[in-house]
Order: C-alpha cells, then sequence, then structure tokens
C-alpha cells in the first residue's frame, strides 16, 4: 500500500444516518468497517436544510439502532437541529470510525474476480481497499432541476430548496414556487409569511387530513412491510393517504389563504413565468421544490447497470434487497424505498443497515 492507503473489512461511502447505521450493524456482524464523509460535520444532510425544517413524528418514532433520540426539549417535533446533535451523538457513543471530510470520487475493482478487492479513491487523495462497500450517499447533494425553455434568460434569481434557509431577504419579494410535495408546502407557507407567493404543482396537491402524522405514515409503512415479508407485493403504500402532511405552518398557511397552487407554467420568461393560456406572472425569485436525485457517481466505475432480471431497476442497476444484483460486494443504504421500505427514514434505515450487514459478513471472502 502507499502511504496513507489502508486495507479495510467494510467501506462505508456518506457519514449520514444511512452511514452510521451500516456502521452500527457492521460492528455488530463482527467486521470493522470505515466510514467515509465529505462532510465536514456530522449530521449528514440534517445540518444542511432550512432552518425551521422538523421531523414528522415525535423523537420516540426516529431513533436509529441501539440508541433512542432523545425527546426534543421544546413544543412541537424534534427541529433538524436537534437530529444533527443527535447524529453526532451516536457515532461519538459506539466510536465509529468517520473519516471526514473525505469525498469518495470512485469505487472500482482491483481485478476481474469477483472476490477481488473494490479499491475506494477519495478527493482527500488517499486510496481505501475493501473487501465490501455499503454506498450511503443520500440525495441532497443531488438537487433536480427541471428543464423549462426560457430558465436561462430568468433575469430573477432561481433557488432550489437545497440552498433556501430562512425567509430573511424575501420582504416583499414575489415568489414563485414550484412542486407538488411537503417542501414546496412547507417553504410556502413559511416564504409567505413575508413575500407575495405563487404556488405552481404540476398535479393539485392532495393533502392529508389534519390529524395524519409520521406515526400514522409509520404505522401505515409497518402493515406495507409486513404484507411485503409476506410476500404481498401489491403497491398500497401511503400514498393513498394523500402527499402533503398538514404540520401547523402548513394549516396556518391554509388559514390565510395562500395555499392554493395553481397548474405548472409551461415556460419561463425574463420577468417571470408563464402559462400556455397566455397567463403570466412576474417573479423575483423561483424556488425550486423539485426533489433530489440519488448521488451515485462514485459507483459508475462498477458498471451495475450490467445485471438483468432482478427488479426494481434503479439508477444504479438493479438491486436485490440493498445489494446492486451485478456486485455481491456492494450495498446501498438510504436513497429510497427502492433500497427497502423506509430505508430512507431514520426509523426504517436500521432494518435494510442490518441486513446488509449480514450479507456482507456472510461473503466467502470477508
Ligand atoms: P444524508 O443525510 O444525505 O447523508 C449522506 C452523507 O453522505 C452526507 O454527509 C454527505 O456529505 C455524504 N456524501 C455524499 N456523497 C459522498 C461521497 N461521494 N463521498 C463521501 N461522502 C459523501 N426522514 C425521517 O425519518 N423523518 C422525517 O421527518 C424526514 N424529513 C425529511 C425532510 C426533508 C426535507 C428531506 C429531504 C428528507 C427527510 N427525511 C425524513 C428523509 C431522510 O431521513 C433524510 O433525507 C436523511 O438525511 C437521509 O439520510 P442519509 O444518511 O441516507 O443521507
Amino acid at each position: 500500500l502507499a502511504p496513507g492507503d489502508r486495507d479495510v473489512d467494510v467501506l462505508v461511502v456518506g457519514g449520514g444516518q444511512a452511514g452510521l447505521a451500516a456502521g452500527f450493524h457492521l460492528r455488530r456482524a463482527g467486521l470493522d468497517p470505515v466510514i467515509l464523509d465529505a462532510a465536514d460535520r456530522p449530521g449528514g444532510a440534517w445540518p444542511r436544510t432550512w432552518d425551521s425544517l422538523r421531523l414528522f413524528s415525535p423523537a420516540a418514532y426516529s431513533s436509529l439502532p441501539g440508541m433512542r433520540m432523545p425527546p426534543f426539549p421544546g413544543p412541537g417535533f424534534p427541529t433538524a437541529g436537534h437530529v444533527s446533535s443527535y447524529l453526532a451523538a451516536y457515532e461519538q457513543r459506539y466510536d465509529l470510525d468517520v473519516v471526514r471530510p473525505v469525498r469518495v470520487t470512485s469505487v472500482r475493482a482491483e481485478e476481474a474476480r469477483p472476490d477481488s478487492r473494490l479499491v475506494v479513491e477519495s478527493e482527500a487523495g488517499a486510496t481505501w481497499r475493501a473487501r465490501g462497500v455499503v454506498s450511503a450517499t443520500g440525495t441532497w447533494e443531488r438537487p433536480f432541476w427541471p428543464a423549462y425553455s426560457g430558465m436561462a434568460g430568468f433575469r430573477g434569481r432561481h433557488l432550489h430548496a437545497a440552498d433556501y434557509r430562512r425567509p430573511e431577504g424575501f420582504e416583499g419579494a414575489r415568489v414563485v414556487v414550484v412542486g407538488g410535495g411537503n417542501t414546496a408546502a412547507q417553504l410556502l407557507a413559511e416564504v409567505s409569511t413575508v413575500a407575495h407567493t405563487t404556488w405552481v404543482a404540476p398535479r393539485p396537491p392532495r393533502f392529508m387530513p389534519d390529524d395524519v402524522d409520521g406515526r400514522v405514515l409509520f404505522g401505515v409503512a409497518t402493515r406495507r412491510r409486513r404484507a411485503l415479508d409476506a410476500g404481498d407485493t401489491g403497491d398500497a403504500g401511503v400514498g393513498g393517504l394523500g402527499d402533503i402532511v398538514m404540520v401547523p405552518p402548513v394549516r396556518e398557511a391554509r388559514d390565510r389563504g395562500v395555499l392554493d397552487a395553481r397548474p405548472m407554467f409551461s415556460h419561463v420568461v425574463p420577468d417571470g413565468v408563464a402559462w400556455r393560456d397566455g397567463s403570466h406572472e412576474p417573479a423575483d425569485v423561483i424556488l425550486w421544490c423539485t426533489g433530489f436525485r440519488p448521488a451515485l457517481a462514485h459507483l459508475a466505475p462498477l458498471h451495475l447497470g450490467r445485471a438483468h432480471g432482478v427488479v426494481p431497476t434503479v439508477p444504479v442497476g438493479p438491486v436485490a434487497g440493498t445489494r446492486a444484483a451485478a456486485d455481491p460486494r456492494v450495498h446501498l443504504l438510504g436513497y429510497g424505498d427502492w433500497t427497502g421500505p423506509a430505508s430512507a427514514t431514520l426509523i426504517g434505515v436500521g432494518r435494510t443497515a442490518r441486513d446488509a450487514a449480514r450479507d456482507l459478513a456472510d461473503l466467502p471472502f470477508m
């Protein structure tokens, strides 16, 4: 090994909640993982979200394996800051070997043999060699921008939800909020307290009943997981309840009458947005609440898309549980339900992390 290079059992890429849950279960399975995290502080995406973000559920419904999230000391559900502190305490308590800031640029096989080491390269210059890799890089670093004609010529400001922090600075501005999900509803609710807002969504937003919060969604997700475990692959998820959770600021925005969405505009014009029927809305800011995509570029050299016959097909190629179907040395955690039911939630990722750790520990060359 060159100086600065290290040989490890399992390398976990990403040190947010999914990476930490992986670290916990890999240890339990008798392995000695190293976690590389691009961020300069603990907490994954949570320290980077907007200041007012809160969980959809109480702390008791938001714990990682082994250590309960402490109750939130204030009113309401835990803030993003509370989650960040919990994740920092979690990695300390289990003395997880998290190295930061280290951004992984590529994962490739050292040789063509299926039991060869995986070589993990980083922007930090150091290289790791591992028998297995867990990718847990989340979605926050890949905000999704849809393409609308005229976007480049807009004289105002394009802002993605990933870069929005707080309403200060938007006083009196004309803000077009784009998107039909929880992020759009929450940011609209907040910005509309100081700005003139217009909400546009690709289809009419579907609001959940006022009394549905993360506890109800957790119950639905649990029933869905049990059904899946029992072999029922029917698709009845939480979607039937609606998309938007009526958290207190969103209810309050509804009461102020600002929660009405217009259909999606057809194009962007230099001073705003316009519809095919000729109508037009001037704007200083277009706030794109249009979601995120999995951050998977580092896995490209493995060509995981080449395995056939395994469902579902996802951006990185087919997966079987958390395992890349094309390469049993590679597991994926978090990202979305395609890595397991609720894998992209605090409470759900533990179960999928346990499965991934068991699978990796069972590899004959581990
Ligand atoms: P992240 O938290 O994004 O962590 C990934 C880590 O990997 C980051 O530290 C990043 O810097 C690092 N990384 C990325 N690329 C690389 C690389 N190439 N090399 C090394 N490191 C890398 N879930 C709930 O359970 N309850 C909720 O109420 C809830 N609310 C949410 C609200 C919003 C607005 C969003 C977007 C999500 C919410 N979620 C919620 C879902 C989920 O819990 C979060 O998205 C969570 O941050 C996902 O954790 P993660 O570990 O998969 O990814």
